[in-house]
């Protein structure tokens, strides 16, 4: 394995490597699952198993020279595509870093380090929405040369659901590739949603899903790798769901705000709904909305009494993406706490007091816009 600290997915692993030495491997796949489950760092795996000198049971042997180049990411017979911006106008015929500003490449050049050395990291340029048709001609042009080494000329392309928007010129593009690629080649296309995925597309790879890790794990993980202490290693790997790199994110955070997600947590976790009410006035006070405000706002007393019961997904802790993340118009009655506001059902665009906007939660709490989601002043309590 190139990743010494990956937690490997072992039933999807073995599958894949069953098939390479029995040379039934497909050339086209589409690993999916939420994020954070270590699809990317698996597609490398797979092209550094394809290309090793030495390949074993375990994949890859991580010392021949191809593994050597696979530690840096910087394997001739390695593409990996992501989302990039279009910054310049170029031409159907220019590769497609020729849209890049120079800091964009440069900042692309830093994520690709970063990914050789954190499994969980994810490559993001800044103002990539999309997968340019450029990247796909790239592809195109390189699977007709000649590999450069012995091996698979492999093309992982992640954030894969990103051909498709905004319109599938691109997607259209691959699927012509996909339909007649020439042997050892491996395309291995990486995507947290898959359902945006063209159906020609999926028809034309294996997929393969990726579940969330086991909580226990990320908290092992965390504790082994990051030096998070270890209660606070359980309650993240719990509450983000086995989403490693949210709970790496969140361990990341300053001193201050960590108890103050320690603090939150463990008014969740007992059942004093206005205990925890309070402290989430006042973190998104403190925070203003950064990534605790995620878990706020997701939050409602239905997901506490899920983490209670160790159930806890992405989609109660408000994740992008996730169903229950939708804004919705709520009073702000909560917040507030204003007699004249509430109303079980009453549905308000704007708070009465304030005249600002009311977001969310998940008909539990609702945050009041004035002063950047903080609780009303004492002035305006009255
Ligand atoms: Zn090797």
């Amino acid at each position: 394995m190139i990743y010494q600290h990956l937690i490997r997915q072992n039933s999807q692993w073995e599958r894949l490597v069953g098939a390479f030495h029995n040379g039934r491997l497909a050339h086209a796949h589409i690993f999916h699952g939420p994020p954070g489950s270590g699809k990317q760092a698996h597609a490398i795996e797979l092209a550094a198993l394809v290309n090793c000198h030495n390949p074993g049971d375990d994949g890859a042997c991580q010392v021949c020279p191809s593994c050597a180049k696979f530690h840096t990411l910087q394997h001739p017979n390695l593409e990996i595509v992501v989302p990039l911006p279009r910054r310049v106008a170029i031409t159907k015929d220019d590769p497609a870093l020729k849209a890049l500003k120079p800091s964009d490449l440069a900042q692309l050049v830093e994520e690709l380090a970063l990914k050789a050395a954190d499994p969980y990291h994810r490559i993001q340029v800044d103002g990539a929405q999309s997968i340019l048709i450029n990247s796909v001609r790239d592809i195109r042009r390189g699977i007709r040369l000649t590999p450069a080494e012995a091996g698979w000329r492999s093309f992982l392309i992640f954030e894969a659901e990103k051909l498709c928007a905004p319109n599938p010129t691109a997607a259209n593009a691959l699927l012509k590739i996909l339909e007649e690629p020439p042997p050892r080649t491996l395309f291995v296309l990486v995507t947290d949603r898959v359902q945006l995925m063209l159906d020609t597309i999926r028809s034309r790879c294996l997929g393969l899903h990726f579940p969330p890790l086991p909580p226990e794990q990320v908290a092992q993980y965390l504790t082994e790798q990051a030096g998070v202490g270890q209660q606070e290693a359980g309650i993240l790997a719990q509450v983000t769901g086995g989403n490693l790199p949210q709970a790496q994110l969140l361990s990341g955070e300053d001193d201050a705000l960590s108890q103050g997600v320690e603090q939150l947590l463990a008014a969740l976790l007992t059942p004093r709904p206005k205990g925890w009410q309070t402290l989430v006035d006042r973190l998104v006070r403190q925070h203003n909305l950064h990534p605790v405000s995620q878990m706020i706002v997701g939050k409602s007393f239905r997901g506490q009494r899920r983490l209670q019961k160790g159930n806890v997904g992405n989609a109660d802790l408000g994740v992008p993406g996730s169903h229950q993340n939708r804004t919705r118009v709520q009073t702000c009655r909560e917040i507030c706490k204003s007699d004249r506001i509430g109303g079980r059902r009453q549905v308000q665009p704007v708070c009465r007091r304030h005249q600002r906007k009311i977001v969310l939660i998940d008909g539990q709490v609702g945050l009041c816009l004035c002063n950047g989601g903080a609780a009303p002043t004492g002035k305006e309590e009255r």
